[in-house]
């Protein structure tokens, strides 16, 4: 089949790169002439594991292509996979300029090859509001009129930094559509990825898109949860690793996306949760349990700000003083620093006057491109705590989980930690002599340490 990826991003790419690996024929548009560039000399505008191999193969193949053109890409395509940003605007809705955008172009080259071509199938693959695949499908049909097209929706689930495999091997398949021929058209394309027997839930476009938004507003009230217990083990003296066990080991409960840290970030959920608040409140349905998912997340980075600023308010401040951030990404094998907790402590260490270096494996870059010269960025995890006097670990990169410790005591000013991932053993990081922060345990210190 042919197919059209419009948006050359994390989703597009990778949905571009594994239909195209199965032996169809993929193009990815993207507005973004940069991007485009990137993409034409052999390059990838964003770091996935596994996705530049993939990519390669499958353009040496003639089987990926990419352009900035509209009408190249729309032209001749079966399907067209709409996997544009919608980020949140103003109030908290998903801004739907870049989907409706889309739909205008594919609009226009349905209307230029006018009747007796073949009825291209355009499917929603953004996470977006209820009803606006519907919206999109209106917008279509007011420009086209009679001349025939399907629309669905079909929501990704991949995460960032196991995006391949989650793509090749979902748990499930959702799909919206409005008759039965859509409806096989998705089967067949997602068979290959299905082999094992997992589902493909073919149902109705609002439920689809519904789909998508409750399981973003589960896994985030997850993270909230543990957080909010965290905050009471902080203050009455538990474990949260000992709670966790404990808890988790109760079938009913599970022990996945119940970690404590530094609340989630990204580009999913921080704008899906408040999409859903946001729809709940057009519709006149206060949805108050994702309000308080959203104000315990971003209380969260707060709590864990205290505990760095009230380690440094008994000696002097943070004016003056150096903090070395390993971890940029909001999370580990991404370089996506899109509303990452990082970017936030930071932003309060400059406040405070504090200089600020920096190390992450590949989110470098985009932070250099945000933060500009307000972040000494540096190439290693040692350099990063040269003259340092403390670390903040707000990315569990597998790197930072074993550091050589008598390194890192030796090179520090002071032996300090504030670990926002839990990382390490408060007994061993007592007796590896530092002074130890984290999220939902003691403090660790030198000597008395407490017990893990
Ligand atoms: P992204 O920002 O990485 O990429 C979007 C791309 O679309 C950009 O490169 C932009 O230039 C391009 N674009 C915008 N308007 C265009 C147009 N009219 N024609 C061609 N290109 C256009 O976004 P993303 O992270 O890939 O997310 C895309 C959608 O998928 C969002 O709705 C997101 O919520 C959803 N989603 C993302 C993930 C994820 O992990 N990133 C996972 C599941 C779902």
């Amino acid at each position: 089949m042919k197919l059209t990826m419009v948006g050359a991003g994390y989703v597009g790419l990778v949905t571009g790169a594994c239909f195209s690996n199965t032996g169809n024929e993929v193009t990815c548009l993207d507005l973004d002439s940069e991007k485009i560039k990137t993409l034409l000399d052999g390059g990838c505008p964003i770091y996935e594991p596994g996705l530049t191999e993939l990519m390669e193969i499958n353009a040496a193949a003639g089987r990926l292509k990419y352009t900035t053109d509209p009408k190249e890409a729309y032209r001749d395509a079966d399907m067209i996979f709409i996997c544009v940003g919608t980020p949140s605007d103003d109030d908290g809705h998903a801004d739907l300029k870049y989907v409706f955008g889309a739909a205008d172009d594919i609009a226009d080259a349905i209307l230029e090859l006018g009747p007796g071509a073949k009825p291209k199938t355009v499917v929603v693959k953004s996470t977006v509001p209820v009803g606006t695949s519907l919206a999109v499908r209106d917008r279509i049909k007011a420009k086209v009129g009679d001349l025939p097209f399907n629309i669905a929706n079909n929501p990704e689930f991949l995460k960032e930094g196991a995006a391949l495999n989650d793509f090749n091997k979902p748990d499930r398949v959702v799909c919206g559509v409005e008759n039965e021929a859509t409806a096989q058209v998705m089967r067949d394309l997602y068979e290959p990825f299905v082999r094992q027997g997992n589902p493909i839930f073919i149902m109705d476009i609002l439920s689809s898109e519904m789909v998508k938004y409750a399981s973003n507003a589960m896994l985030a009230t997850k993270i909230s949860f543990v957080n909010e217990i965290a905050g009471l083990c902080d203050v009455y003296g538990a474990n949260i690793n000992r709670v966790r066990e404990g808890m988790c080991s109760d079938k009913r409960i599970g022990n996945q996306f119940l970690y404590p840290g530094l609340g989630y970030g990204g580009s999913c959920f921080p704008k899906d949760v408040l999409a859903c608040i946001s729809m709940g409140d057009r519709a006149g349905r206060e949805t108050t349990l994702l309000k308080s998912v959203h104000e315990v997340n971003q209380k969260q980075r707060d709590l864990f700000w205290d505990k760095i600023n009230g380690h440094f308010a008994e000696s002097g401040g943070l004016a003056g003083k150096t903090l070395a951030f390993w971890g940029i990404a909001f999370k580990p094998n991404t370089d996506d620093i899109r509303e990452a907790p990082s970017l936030t402590l930071m932003r309060k260490a400059i406040e405070a006057g504090a200089k600020v270096k920096a190390h992450d494996p590949v989110a470098a870059e985009n932070c250099a491109k945000e933060m500009g010269d307000a972040v000494e960025i540096v190439d290693t995890m040692y350099e990063a705590i040269e003259g340092a006097d403390a670390i903040v670990i707000s990315t569990d990169w597998d790197e930072f989980k074993q550091p050589d410790f008598a390194k890192v005591k030796s090179t520090l000013k002071d032996p300090v930690v504030f670990d926002g991932r839990n990382l390490y053993r408060l007994e061993q990081m007592a007796r590896e002599g530092f002074v130890y922060y984290s999220v939902g345990r003691a403090t660790a210190r030198p000597e008395g340490a407490a017990v893990n």
